[in-house]
C-alpha cells in the first residue's frame, strides 16, 4: 500500500488539476487491490479487517488523505460493485465483477438524481419504455464520474413511461444510442473522468436490471453509498488535521487544543458510521446517516480552517505548498457530493415536519 500512497503523494496535484493522468487511475488503484475491499472472498474480495463495505470507507478514506478525486473514482468504481452485490441478478454480477475487480472494467454510479428522487426532491431523468423483456432508456446524466472513455458501465435508475415502480439497470458505452460528453470542465478533481451521458434509444435487457424495484433497493444500498462518500470525507479531514497538528506543534502551538478536539470528534464519527453501517441500524434510520453525512462535511470545513490557521500567511507562498491549496479546493467538493447537504437538510426537515 506504500507504493500507492507513494503514487498519489506524487500525483494528486496533477490528478487534481489536470486530466492528463485519468487514465491511470483505475490501474493504480486496481493494482493494489483497493476495488476487492469488503467483498466477499468468494466472489473474488480480500481479506480486510472487517470482511464487509466498512473495509472499503476505511480503504476510500485512506486514500483521500492523499488525492480526493483518486478517492472519489475508487468510490465510483467500488459503489458500483455494491450495487451487484446488493442485486439479485447473480449472473450480471458474475459476468462484470472480474473485470470490476482487476480494475479492467470501470463501474460508474449515475444514482446521485435517483437518490434525490428516494428523498421526493426530482423525478428521474432517464425514461424506460417496455421493449420484449426489457427497456428501451431515453434521458441525460448530467453528471457522471469514472467514464474511462476505452470502455464503462453505468448504474442508472429508470423511470417507466407507463408511471409503474422505477428500476435501476446499467447501461454500457459501447452500446448503441449511449453518448459520452467530453470530460467536463471542472475547477478541481479534473483526473476524475467526469462527463456527461445522453441515452437514447438504449436497449436494456432483463440481464441489464440491477434492481427491479429501485425505492425499496435504493433505500438498502443507501448507507454503502453514503457510508463510502463519507470516507471521503474522513480521509481529507484527516489529512488536514494532520498537517494542522504538525505545523502548531512547531510552531505557536495556539491551536493545539482545537485541533485535538477536532480529531476526537473525527474518531468519534467514523466509529459512529463504522457502527451504524455494520449493524444495518441505517437501512430504516435514514435521518441518522444524513447527520452524520452532515457533521462530516462540517468537520472537513474546519479541518481545512485549521490547517490555514496553523500555517497563517505561509498557506499562501507557492514555494512553501505541500498539498494544501489542493485540499482546500477538494473540500469544495464535500458538500455537494449527492446527496448535497442542502438536500440532506431539506430531507431532515422534511421528515422533522412528517414526525410532528
Ligand atoms: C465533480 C463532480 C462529479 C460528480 N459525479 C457524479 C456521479 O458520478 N454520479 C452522480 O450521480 N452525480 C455526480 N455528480 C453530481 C452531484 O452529485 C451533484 O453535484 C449533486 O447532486 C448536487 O446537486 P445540485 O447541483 O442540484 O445541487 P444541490 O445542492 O442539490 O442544490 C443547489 C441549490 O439548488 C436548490 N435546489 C436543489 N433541488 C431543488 C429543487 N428540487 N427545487 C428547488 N430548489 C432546489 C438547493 O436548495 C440549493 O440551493 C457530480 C458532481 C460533481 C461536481
Amino acid at each position: 500500500m506504500a507504493a500507492l500512497h507513494d503514487w498519489l503523494a506524487q500525483h494528486a496535484d496533477t490528478l487534481d488539476q489536470s486530466a492528463s493522468l485519468g487514465d491511470e487511475v483505475m490501474p493504480a488503484l486496481a493494482a493494489h487491490g483497493c476495488f476487492r475491499a469488503g467483498v466477499p472472498l468468494a466472489l473474488g474480495g480480500a481479506a480486510g479487517e472487517y470482511g464487509d463495505v466498512r473495509d472499503a470507507i476505511l480503504g476510500i478514506a485512506e486514500v483521500a488523505r492523499h488525492s480526493v478525486t483518486a478517492a472519489f473514482v475508487y468510490w465510483s468504481q467500488r459503489s458500483f460493485v455494491e450495487y451487484l452485490l446488493q442485486s439479485s441478478n447473480t449472473a450480471l454480477r458474475d459476468r462484470l465483477l472480474p473485470a470490476l475487480l482487476d480494475g479492467s472494467l470501470a463501474g460508474a454510479t449515475g444514482l446521485s438524481n435517483a437518490m434525490k428522487f428516494l428523498s421526493g426532491m426530482e423525478a428521474l431523468s432517464v425514461q424506460g419504455s417496455a421493449n420484449g423483456d426489457g427497456w428501451l432508456l431515453n434521458g441525460k446524466l448530467a453528471w457522471i464520474t469514472n467514464l474511462r472513455p476505452q470502455r464503462f458501465v453505468a448504474a442508472a435508475a429508470v423511470a417507466p413511461v407507463d408511471g409503474s415502480t422505477p428500476l435501476v439497470a446499467m447501461f454500457a458505452s459501447d452500446d448503441v444510442g449511449v453518448q459520452r460528453s467530453d470530460n467536463l470542465a471542472l475547477i478541481a478533481l479534473r483526473g476524475s473522468n467526469t462527463a456527461a451521458v445522453r441515452l437514447e434509444h438504449v436497449a436494456a435487457g432483463a440481464d441489464y436490471v440491477i434492481a427491479a424495484q429501485a425505492p425499496a433497493w435504493l433505500a438498502r444500498v443507501r448507507p454503502a453509498f453514503l457510508g463510502m462518500q463519507c470516507g471521503m470525507s474522513i480521509g481529507l479531514a484527516a489529512a488536514a488535521l494532520d498537517k494542522a497538528a504538525q505545523v502548531a506543534a512547531a510552531a505557536r502551538g495556539q491551536l493545539g487544543e482545537q485541533i485535538a478536539a477536532a480529531q476526537q470528534a473525527l474518531s468519534a464519527l467514523t466509529a459512529q458510521l463504522l457502527e451504524g453501517v455494520a449493524d444495518g441500524r441505517f437501512v430504516t434510520a435514514a435521518p441518522a446517516l444524513f447527520k452524520l453525512r452532515i457533521a462530516l462535511a462540517e468537520l472537513v470545513q474546519q479541518a481545512l480552517m485549521l490547517e490555514l490557521q496553523a500555517k497563517g500567511g505561509h498557506a499562501y507562498l507557492t514555494q512553501e505548498e505541500d498539498g494544501f491549496a489542493r485540499r482546500w479546493r477538494e473540500s469544495a467538493f464535500i458538500p455537494v457530493i449527492t446527496p448535497s447537504i442542502t438536500q440532506l437538510q431539506a430531507a431532515l426537515a422534511k421528515h422533522a415536519a412528517a414526525a410532528a
